[in-house]
Formats: C-alpha cells, sequence, structure tokens
C-alpha cells in the first residue's frame, strides 16, 4: 500500500512545526469555502429587504424561465444542473435583469448563490457582437477572480462570439492594445491599471459592474481604494453590484460609497448547533492512548468520513504518519501549506478518496462537508489562557440546517483537559457522554 498523506510539515524541516496554525487571512478562508462546498446552501433564513424605490417592482421568481434569459443562457444554466434560483437569486435576479437596471447590495453567506447571480446578470446585459469589454468584475484575489471567470465560462458556454478576460497577476498586455473580450473579471489594481493607466479599455463604457466579497476586498490594503476610483471612471448609466458575505458597519459604509441608490438585499446567516450533534468523550491517560482511541474509530468509520483536529501542527504530522504508517488513507491540513496545496487536500478529501482529514485550528468553519459524520477532537480547542474556547468547538462540530440529520464528536480527554470538556458541556448546556471506544461501534 502506498501512503497517501501530502503535505508533511516536516520534510522541509520548518523549524517550528509546533507552533499553533496562524488563521487563515480572510481571503484564503473565502477560496477554501468556494472550493470545499459543492452545493447550494439553502437557506431557511428569511430575506431582509430594504426598498430605496417604494415604486420598484419587487417580485420573485421560481423558475429560471420566469426570467425570460436568452436560451443560450438558460441552456448554460440548466447544463450546470442547477434547475430553480436559490433563496437570494430569486429574489435578486428579478431586479437585477429589470430594464432600466437597478443597482444592488446583496449580503449572504458564502454558497448560497450570489455569484450564479451575478454571472447571469452580467452575460445577460453583454451584448456578444460588440467587440469591446461591457462587463467588469472585481474580485479580491487571483484565485477568487478565477473561480468566477470559471462559472461565467460555464454559464455562458452556449453564447457564441462570447469571451472571458482575466486582469489579474501574470497577465500581460502590449501597449496601444484594445481588450475585445465582452467581460473582465479581474484584482483592483490591475483593472485600474489597464483601465487608466494603458486605457486598454474604456470604462465609461462598461454597462455592468460588479463588486464581489466586499468584505475580504476592504479587508486587503488598497483594494479599497481602487475599486473606489474605478468606481468614480464608470458611466452613470452602468448598473452596479455588490456582493458580501458579512454585512458589518465597514463593509456597510463601503457599499454607500460604491454603490448609488441600491436596493439592499440581506440573507441572515444560519446559526450552527449542537441539535442533532451526539457528543462523547473518552479518557485518555496519554497522547499513545489518544492514538490507540483514533485507530479504533477509524476501524468503524464505514460510512461518510471523519475530521480530526489537532492543537498543533507537531501533533497533527504525527498523528498523520503512524496512522499512514498503518496503511490508513489520511489527508493532512495545516497552516504551513500553500493555497495549492490545501485546496488539493481538499479535493481529495471531498472525492472521497482519504476517510480521515487530520487539520489544526485552521479551517473549523471552512469545512461544512456534509459527509463528515465524525468529528473528533484529539485536542479540545482552548483560548491563550487555555480556557475552553466554545466558539471553535462549536464551529468545528455544530452544523447548521442543511446537515441537519445527524453527527458525531469525539473529544479525546486527558486528566489535565478535563476541566475543558467541563466547561463547554456547561456553556452548551449539553452532556458529553463518556464513551468507551472498545464499544464505539454500538453507538449508532
Ligand atoms: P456564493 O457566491 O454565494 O458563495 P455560489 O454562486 O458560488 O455562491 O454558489 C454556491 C454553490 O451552489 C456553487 O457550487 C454553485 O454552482 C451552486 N449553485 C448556485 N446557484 C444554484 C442554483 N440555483 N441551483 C443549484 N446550485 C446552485
Amino acid at each position: 500500500r502506498s501512503p497517501t498523506y501530502s503535505g508533511s510539515p516536516e520534510k522541509n524541516g520548518a523549524p517550528s512545526n509546533d507552533e499553533e496554525d496562524k488563521p487563515l487571512s480572510v481571503a484564503e478562508k473565502s477560496l477554501l469555502q468556494k472550493i470545499v462546498r459543492k452545493g447550494l446552501i439553502e437557506s431557511k433564513q428569511e430575506l431582509e429587504i430594504q426598498r430605496k424605490d417604494p415604486h420598484s417592482p419587487l417580485y420573485s421568481v421560481k423558475t429560471f424561465e420566469a426570467l425570460h434569459l436568452k436560451p443560450e443562457l438558460l441552456k448554460g444554466i440548466y447544463e450546470m444542473g442547477f434547475y430553480a434560483p436559490s433563496k437570494i437569486q430569486e429574489t435578486a435576479l428579478p431586479t437585477l435583469l429589470a430594464d432600466p437596471p437597478h443597482n444592488m447590495v446583496a449580503q449572504s453567506q458564502s454558497g448560497t448563490g450570489k455569484t450564479a447571480a451575478f454571472s447571469l446578470t452580467m452575460l445577460s446585459r453583454v451584448n456578444p457582437k460588440i467587440q469591446e469589454p461591457q462587463g467588469l468584475c472585481l474580485a479580491p484575489t487571483y484565485e477568487l477572480a478565477i473561480q468566477i471567470g470559471e462559472v461565467v465560462a460555464k454559464m455562458g458556454k452556449f453564447i457564441t462570439d462570447l469571451s472571458v478576460r482575466y486582469a489579474v497577476r501574470g497577465e500581460n498586455l502590449e501597449r496601444g492594445k484594445k481588450i475585445t473580450e465582452q467581460i473582465i473579471i479581474g484584482t483592483p489594481g490591475k483593472v485600474l491599471d489597464w483601465g487608466l493607466k494603458y486605457r486598454f479599455f474604456d470604462l465609461s463604457k462598461l454597462t455592468v459592474f460588479v463588486l464581489d466579497e466586499a468584505d475580504v476586498m476592504i479587508a486587503t490594503q488598497g483594494h479599497q481604494d481602487f475599486s473606489l476610483r474605478i468606481q468614480k471612471r464608470l458611466s452613470p448609466e452602468c448598473q452596479i453590484m455588490l456582493f458580501s458575505a458579512t454585512y458589518d458597519k465597514e463593509v456597510m459604509e463601503f457599499a454607500q460609497d460604491m454603490v448609488p441608490n441600491p436596493l439592499i438585499i440581506k440573507l441572515k446567516r444560519e446559526e450552527e448547533s449542537l441539535d442533532n450533534i451526539k457528543q462523547h468523550y473518552v479518557l485518555c491517560k496519554n497522547i499513545d492512548e489518544k492514538y490507540e482511541a483514533v485507530s479504533n474509530i477509524y476501524g468503524v468509520v464505514t460510512i461518510g468520513q471523519a475530521m480530526i483536529f489537532c492543537h498543533t501542527r507537531k501533533t497533527a504530522a504525527w498523528l498523520a504518519e503512524k496512522l499512514t504508517k498503518e496503511g490508513l488513507n489520511v489527508g493532512l491540513l495545516s497552516g504551513e501549506l500553500t493555497v495549492e496545496q490545501r485546496l488539493s487536500i481538499l479535493d481529495r478529501f471531498r472525492e472521497g478518496k482519504e476517510k480521515v482529514l487530520i487539520t489544526t485550528n485552521v479551517l473549523a468553519r471552512g469545512i461544512d462537508v456534509e459527509q463528515v459524520t465524525i468529528v473528533i477532537n484529539f485536542d479540545l480547542p482552548i483560548d491563550m489562557e487555555g480556557k475552553a474556547d466554545c466558539e471553535t468547538y462549536l464551529h468545528r462540530i455544530g452544523r447548521t440546517g442543511r446537515f441537519g440529520k445527524s453527527g458525531i464528536a469525539i473529544n479525546l480527554v486527558d486528566q489535565g483537559s478535563l476541566h475543558v470538556l467541563k466547561e463547554i458541556e456547561k456553556h452548551f448546556g449539553k452532556k458529553i457522554e463518556l464513551l468507551d471506544t472498545e464499544d464505539v461501534d454500538d453507538q449508532g
């Protein structure tokens, strides 16, 4: 058997691999969230809509046909496996596609269909017969821009003569050239250069402008300023849309500067809960007993997959190596990996190539992978002072409505961390049952 775990931090002799992982940047989180999710999050939460213009027709559609799209576009949507609009789409699309165009600010968590909504809008607004940029979408990073481009390309696959241009690092154009693609997707700095400095295209000729991931955008130095400078060059007729996964004060202020008279749509985030989760703990004397427990549990993971959380990279790497030596297929994900490495490990896990993914704190919220049925806390989450980190516990283990069915959490606890377990129990008001690992297969 060939060991399949990848990305050992010890291979290159990384000097301080027992450090706790640094949290991911907002951009990295956002990207990973996009990749990890295969499907749509169908939120049960209500939409909150703030109408700017009381006379604007605000209705919602339950089908894509009702939007009277170009047949080629409808074909693209169906080929992507979209049968009906998501919640945010059913409200946003009629307004986004209305004539005259309406500006919009929309907030809903990652995975609810925002990208698909604005891609559709751009595609239905641009004229493929005209060979110059008409739609522009700004994204905070190279990787996020590529993600969007892939959606636009797929959705617009049947529209003849339509093409997309990336304005991101690595892309270059000869001086004096003009861009002929109808849609540009890029990062603010490059777009500003191309539009203003080199005049590869005319910003005032755009008819539709999208700013995606506004919350990530403002977290990146310079992006906000560049975006505003781009916005100032648009014609007053250009439709402006801004999307964000969160909607705090800073995002709101940025949105106000960017988007004149918008219709504002907000979809509340679904709360995670421990309601359908069976929580257990196993008492272990030391790390070797913890290892024994994991190996017993591995033996009974027949349906679904498991995630194991460790406190340090060193423990994570140690555990991965030991399990791999036993011939088990495990993935290891920790902070020192590049985004590309993380993505490939996550992809493998999502495809089921590994049954177990071992990770440090980094990704607690990113991985709402449906098939994860068991979460093992090899170490309980604690804060800097050694107290229970209940929020992280909830992100690791809690589920939102979509995954509502059931899940199992197993906490490996030694004498020293028993008090953390008690704190967690108390915080959530839910009992965590003692589990004898020998009986683990009786626990449904
Ligand atoms: P967001 O931009 O809010 O993160 P996306 O537009 O990327 O959300 O959509 C999340 C996932 O759901 C993607 O995998 C996308 O292909 C899928 N999706 C989007 N809209 C629909 C729909 N109407 N029906 C089915 N799947 C959809």
